[in-house]
């Protein structure tokens, strides 16, 4: 081919890469992805034996393939670390960033990867504190980046998958690990090594993501939207027990917490001494949430015995409803940080 007709055979190949190149970078969605840690973004470490954050949030986007053809990701790195070590100060200013990131109207929604220990309830903070009505979806993963078949590539695949799709609108914030999709308010880590551990028990899946497709099963339940204070109130969180002589209750009230969850037996009951020190923290106007280690159900005021459901409530303890100890703790706090936290106010907040 002569010279000059080679170099137009080139110039009009590259014209035609790059318009077509840049009308599908143009025509895909954008999607951010946020990355916190976990083990999606771990590798075994041979010093301790144990896996530790070894990935970038920039390589673990690459790692995923075919997302380029999915949307455009823009990668933000928050943080790198085990989400044991999160804390609700480290959500608050994650849900911050979130928000900020979502204001951009070019972006169609956030992926957020990030540990799956503390997952349920740091997508249940930003559930509640997002200004923004965007997809949000954590994702994370239960292999770790060294191990023989990682779930986390196809698991962010998935959540950018969602995060583009109709079908998804008004889910709020959800938990989408192992093609099931989790409200963030109902979502449990049920099993510590299997891949299909986030689970939602009796309220089941929102959905479920097959061959880049979106199956919608159900709404996301009523989403509350909590202003973000500038300091968050300390709460505690204590489990009782066979023999609980409720010195706990009175510590956490001696040391000036400014409200307490209870995580009481069957559908929400504590012995007498733990019942009579929850009124000596009522006494000192803490506030008392009482939830329940039950999976499903919940909460009920059912037994009059001294402790029971019926004589929490009757003393003035809030019914948790069917929140884990955990995400009450983070409800509680949040609420505790609002203009109005009155019992009366507390108690709409929990039963919803
Ligand atoms: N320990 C890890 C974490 O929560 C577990 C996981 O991500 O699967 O960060």
């Amino acid at each position: 081919m002569k010279p000059l007709r080679y170099a137009v055979f080139l110039v009009c190949c590259m014209v035609f890469y790059v318009f077509f190149a840049e009308s599908s970078y143009a025509d895909l969605p954008t999607v951010a992805v946020v990355t916190t840690g976990g083990t999606i973004a771990e590798k075994l470490d041979p010093k301790t034996g144990g896996a530790v954050p070894a990935v970038s949030g920039k390589d673990l986007a690459e790692a995923v393939p075919g997302l380029s053809k999915i949307a455009n990701i823009k990668v933000v790195e928050f943080s790198n670390i085990d989400s044991s070590q999160m804390t609700p100060e480290m959500w608050a200013k994650l849900s911050k960033t979130v928000d900020g990131i979502l204001a951009d109207p070019a972006i169609k929604g956030v992926v957020v990867t990030h540990g799956t220990d503390t997952m349920a309830e740091g997508s249940y903070f930003l559930d509640l504190t997002l200004k923004s009505d965007k997809p949000v979806v954590f994702v994370g993963a239960m292999r770790d980046a060294s191990d023989v078949s990682p779930d986390g590539p196809a698991n962010i695949l998935n959540a950018v998958i969602q995060a583009c799709s109709e079908e998804a609108k008004g889910w709020g914030v959800t938990v989408t690990l192992n093609q099931y999709v989790n409200s963030a308010r109902n979502v449990r880590k049920t099993n510590s090594t299997n891949v299909q551990t986030f689970d939602s028990g009796e309220k089941g899946y929102l959905g479920y993501i097959c061959m880049g497709r979106v199956t919608r099963f159900n709404d996301a339940p009523v989403r509350q939207k909590l202003t973000l204070p500038a300091k968050l109130p300390e709460v505690a969180l204590l489990e009782t027990f066979a023999g609980d002589d409720g010195a706990l209750v009175r510590y956490a009230v001696d040391r000036g917490v400014k409200g307490i969850v209870i995580e009481g037996v069957g559908a929400g009951n504590v012995n007498a001494q733990v019942f009579e020190a929850v009124k000596y923290a009522l006494g000192k106007a803490v506030p008392v949430v009482i939830t329940t280690t039950v999976f499903n159900s919940g909460v009920w005021p059912m037994y009059g015995d001294q402790g029971g459901g019926a004589t929490l409530e009757k003393a003035g303890a809030v019914p948790g409803g069917d929140l884990t100890g955990a995400k009450a703790r983070i409800l509680l706090m949040l609420a505790l940080a609002q203009e109005n936290s009155s019992r009366e106010w507390l108690k709409k907040y929990f039963m919803k």
